[in-house]
């Protein structure tokens, strides 16, 4: 014997009613086309990750083939956003994709008027003698009370939001060691 069909189970054979029912989302609404293309994330591999972009912390899930980026969606498995982006972390992937992004150095010297491309070793090099610079002029071996103090406000860190707890933790080390008093970041990831 088969299960009773209850009234509303009736209502729902009704040509086209159950479509009304649904809303427009139940199984009646996917075309045979639909149920042919299946996910597009299918056979990817996926990541999961935390977005960048603000201190809400959403969790991500980053879709790759072959080490190449391909999506990144919300992820349905954190407590926090439940799969849900904002157009701001559902466009995350243009951190990476985006075809304005900068691949190289840019360099304004000094009362110039245009940019100019640098090698990233000599980027660095030009940074790391600034630093240099830039410590040692601000170098303090005592305060105004005399005490001993071995520190520079030549120069601070702020550190930035996609910068991650790993990052950050370097960057005080780093900074500490170089003397620096003024080290703040705003860790998110
Ligand atoms: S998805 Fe939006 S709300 Fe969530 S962390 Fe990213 S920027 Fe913030």
């Amino acid at each position: 014997m088969g299960q009773p069909v209850n009234s509303f189970q009736r209502l729902r054979q009704v040509p086209g009613l159950s479509r009304v029912l649904d809303w427009g989302t139940g199984p009646a609404a996917a075309s045979d086309e639909t149920l042919r293309a299946g996910a597009r994330v299918a056979g990817l591999k996926a990541t999961e990750s935390v977005c960048p972009y603000c201190a809400v912390g959403c969790g991500q899930v980053v879709y790759t083939r072959d080490g190449e980026l391909v999506d990144i969606e919300g992820n349905p498995r954190s407590p926090i956003n439940q799969g849900t982006l904002c157009p701001k972390g559902a466009a995350s992937r243009q951190l990476v994709q985006q075809p304005g992004r900068l691949t190289k150095v840019r360099y304004r010297r000094p009362g110039g008027t245009e940019w100019e491309e640098l090698e990233l070793d000599q980027a660095m090099d030009m940074i790391a003698e600034r630093v240099i610079a830039a410590r040692e002029a601000g170098w303090q071996e005592r305060d105004h009370n005399g005490h001993r103090v071995d520190r520079t406000l030549g120069f601070a860190h702020l550190g930035g939001a996609t910068l991650d707890n790993e990052e950050n933790y370097l960057i005080k080390k780093l900074f500490t060691a170089m003397g620096a008093v003024q080290i703040e970041n705003q860790a998110r990831i």
